[in-house]
């Protein structure tokens, strides 16, 4: 039983809603409209493009709820950054005609915070928590009952007038999303009836994501411009959005105009000093640190230290792509660069 201690009788409680990151799926519905790059995101499944093996398993997961009028299973959603689990998860939302409510783990900080979004739900509505690898204990523990038996058990006030209250809840979905799965706790972890990974994309995907994307804003886009840019996406659909933002603010300062050709491509990547390869300055600034220093495996923190950059950054950010393309191995003693990767960076390769 999760203790809340003498929190709940203050007048901060419940929270205020702007005291949580929480958004209604009509207001992301409505940014859908905007045409703004950062919100256009997929509003049905079959615009959400690839994963079709997660999106077929959905499919008949959310039809079966429908059916029986019952909310969805918790759902546990994880994979790199950037590849779709809070647009897939609002699209779930979507898909079960219901509210989507969206949460970051790091900004629960206290149990009140979950209480409050917890009694805010209503009847088979979908709360989405980012990063929920980071919950604090407290919160973690506050959350087994809700998801298994739809029940807040709270302890309030302390000592020998501490009280003790259930509170029933509606039955809701939890969604999580995590970059991190082994950070997630088993008791955690074994209270999603669904957990799906999310993979990297095929180049023919990125292509469809970007085609689609320049649609919505407007551009045009060449064939062969939009491949070589999913080419160096890293798989993933956030990093090819961006740099297509990139390209189009390129285009339109420096060449004024909104067609994009391979031309405009190479000459926007080279201005943002990415390689034929999707590298950029940091990249190579890794790979030439592990280059200089490496006959033998080296640490993520010594290199974190070296460049003077955020090891988890470098974990999350740098790394696996370069594994992707397999300039680098991950061994128990340390990172270690393949003769592949040595071969790139000892060749010029700045340009695109
Ligand atoms: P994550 O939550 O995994 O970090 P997001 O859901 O925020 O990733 O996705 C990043 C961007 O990529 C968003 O703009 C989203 O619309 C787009 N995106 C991700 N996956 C797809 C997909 N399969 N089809 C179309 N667009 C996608």
């Amino acid at each position: 039983m999760a203790i809340i201690s003498s929190n709940i009788g203050d007048s901060n409680f419940p929270p205020r809603k702007q005291e949580l990151r929480i958004v209604d799926s009509k207001i992301v519905s409505e940014e859908n409209n905007n045409k703004n790059l950062n919100f256009a995101r997929p509003k049905t499944f079959k615009e959400f493009i690839g994963q079709e093996q997660i999106k077929a398993s959905l499919r008949i997961a959310i039809d079966a709820s429908l059916y029986r009028k019952e909310a969805l299973e918790h759902t546990l959603l994880y994979g790199q950054p950037g590849l779709g689990k809070t647009t897939l998860a609002f699209l779930i939302a979507n898909e079960m005609n219901t509210r989507f409510r969206i949460a970051s783990a790091p900004a629960i900080e206290r149990p009140r915070d979950i209480v409050g979004l917890l009694l805010g739900l209503k009847e088979g509505e979908v709360l989405f928590i980012d990063e929920i690898h980071r919950l604090n204990r407290l919160t973690e523990e506050l959350l087994y009952s809700a998801m298994e038996d739809f029940r807040l058990d709270l302890t309030m006030g302390a000592n020998r007038g501490a009280r003790c209250r259930t509170i029933n809840l509606p039955r809701f979905t939890l969604i999580g999303a995590t970059t991190k799965l082994a950070s997630i706790s088993a008791p955690l972890r074994d209270r999603f009836g669904i957990s799906q990974k999310i993979e990297f994309y095929s180049n023919d995907e990125l292509h469809q994501i970007i085609s689609n994307y320049s649609n919505l804003i407007n551009l045009t886009l060449e064939d062969k411009a939009s491949r070589a840019l999913a080419k160096i996406s890293r798989g993933t659909p956030r990093i090819a959005l961006r740099l297509l933002k990139r390209i189009r603010d390129y285009a339109q300062v420096i060449k004024k105009t909104n067609l994009i050709d391979l031309d405009v491509v190479k000459k926007a990547l080279n201005s943002q000093k990415i390689d034929a390869k999707g590298l950029d300055y940091l990249d190579r600034k890794y790979l030439s640190f592990l280059n200089l220093n490496n006959n033998s495996p080296i640490g993520l923190d010594a290199i974190a230290a070296g460049l003077g950059e955020d090891s988890s950054m470098l974990e999350f950010v740098v790394e696996p792509y370069l594994m992707q393309i397999g300039f680098l191995t991950r061994t128990s003693r340390g990172r270690l660069l393949t003769s592949l990767g040595k071969r790139y960076i000892n060749s010029n390769n700045d340009n695109f």
